[in-house]
């Protein structure tokens, strides 16, 4: 599994290229005609010589289908995260709403899976252009690896999020000038570092394997629709991906369609795909709280446009408004705490399923890509807590809970 293939115009390139002479990303040539799922008992469990014993699955499940093998360590625990059905949270009359909690990997986000693969196959240091989970997940995969990580993150990084990535100690660069650039230098230059970016093929590869999760929970049916935030593009081309192989091995009924969302204050790709066009534009992007996936000019939009309509989808810009609406009512009813980042996916559930897009017929799974109990609100609300002496408790509580 060493060649590399543009999905656009179908040339290969040797491994270790990342985009191909046309411009377009590349991503791993990996035959799946083969593959079928494992069996219950497949996965980790079974590799007893390799020293992983996991008390849950992992991607490694999906191992004949990836450019890198079974790790021991931390990298064996990425993936394996839980799909439940969310019926508390569902519009009435829309679909039903299928959360895949990413939050669970061990550094909170589906970075890992990327990572996990990354670091698996390469090796020497390791690097990244992130000042956000995939600068925490490198960081501490890295670590657990044994190997060197240069980080680079953005000058205006807050502290708070420094600390988080520096307790891996990883070589952390704050970078003054153009940091946009940088993705592109780090690619071309080379440092002895490998750059494990948000759509270079190791990671598409390991990001491929939660589209690769989602199909075997519904197997022998599918989803109607995998729905999931989009930045750089980079985890929808592995979804896309993970989508073709398991029609090529004869494993889906029907391709679900892939939905993506994206903040209307920065949704380059959501634009391209009202307009029409196969080509994504930069954009001047406005702050948002959706910091994860606020991304002007993304590497892989063309791409990431290609896989909605390719298969039917589409891509919806979601407001502010909504978006902040939709992080707190996974947290109040749904028990699960995202950024603002992953809201914007069932947030645009809502938004189709009152254009109809979306019926009482329809399953829908949502990827919620990384975990809230990082980005998540760091001031209470006043209103939401009461101060009480101890005398007065049970008073108080009879109060709330008659
Ligand atoms: C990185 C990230 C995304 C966007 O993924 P891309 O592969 O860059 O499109 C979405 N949500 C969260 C939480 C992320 O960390
Ligand atoms: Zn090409």
């Amino acid at each position: 599994m060493d060649r590399l293939v543009c999905y656009d115009c179908g040339e290969t390139a040797a491994g270790g290229a990342a985009r191909c002479a046309c411009g377009e990303p590349l991503w791993f040539d990996t035959d799946g005609g083969a593959f079928s799922w494992p069996d219950a008992s497949g996965g980790d469990n079974d590799d007893a010589d390799d020293g992983v014993r996991l008390g849950r699955d992992s991607l490694w499940r999906y191992e004949s289908v990836l450019p890198a093998s079974v790790p021991t360590g931390f990298a064996a625990a990425a993936g394996g995260t839980p799909l439940f059905r969310a019926p508390s949270i569902e519009p009435p009359d829309g679909p039903g709403i299928h959360l895949k909690v990413e939050g669970t990997n061990p550094t909170g986000s589906f970075k890992d899976r990327g990572t996990a693969v990354g670091i698996g196959r390469l090796d020497g240091p390791v690097g990244t252009v992130s000042h956000g989970n995939m600068a925490l997940s490198v960081a501490a995969h890295a670590a657990a690896a044994g190997r060197e990580a240069v980080i680079l993150v953005a000058e205006d990084t807050p502290d708070s999020r420094l600390a988080m990535i520096a307790q891996h100690d990883p070589h952390l660069f704050r970078v003054r000038g153009e940091y946009g650039k940088l993705y592109e230098d780090a690619l071309e230059r080379d440092l002895g570092v490998a750059f494990l970016n948000s759509d270079a093929p190791l990671r598409v590869a390991g990001q491929k394997t939660v589209a690769y999760e989602i199909c075997e929970a519904f197997a022998p049916d599918a989803p109607d629709a995998i729905l999931l935030p989009v930045s750089s593009g980079g985890q929808a081309s592995g979804v896309w991906k993970a989508l073709r192989e398991l029609d090529a091995a004869g494993l889906l009924p029907s391709v679900p369609r892939i939905y993506l969302a994206q903040a209307a204050r920065c949704d380059p790709i959501a634009r391209a795909y009202r307009r029409g066009d196969s080509r994504v534009e930069a954009v001047e992007g406005e702050p948002t709280a959706a910091v994860s996936i606020n991304n002007a000019d993304p590497p892989s939009g063309n791409r990431a446009l290609a896989a909605a309509r390719a298969t039917d989808g589409g891509v919806v810009s979601v407001s502010e408004e909504s978006m902040l609406a939709e992080t707190d009512r996974l947290a109040a009813d749904a028990g699960v705490s995202v950024e603002p980042s992953c809201a914007v996916a069932t947030a645009a559930v809502r938004d189709l399923a009152a254009s109809g897009e979306f019926g009482p017929e329809d399953d829908v799974a949502v990827i919620l890509t990384g975990s809230g109990y990082k980005y998540g609100p760091s001031e209470v609300d006043a209103s939401s807590v009461r101060e009480v002496d101890r005398t007065d408790v049970p008073d108080a509580v009879r109060e709330v809970v008659p």
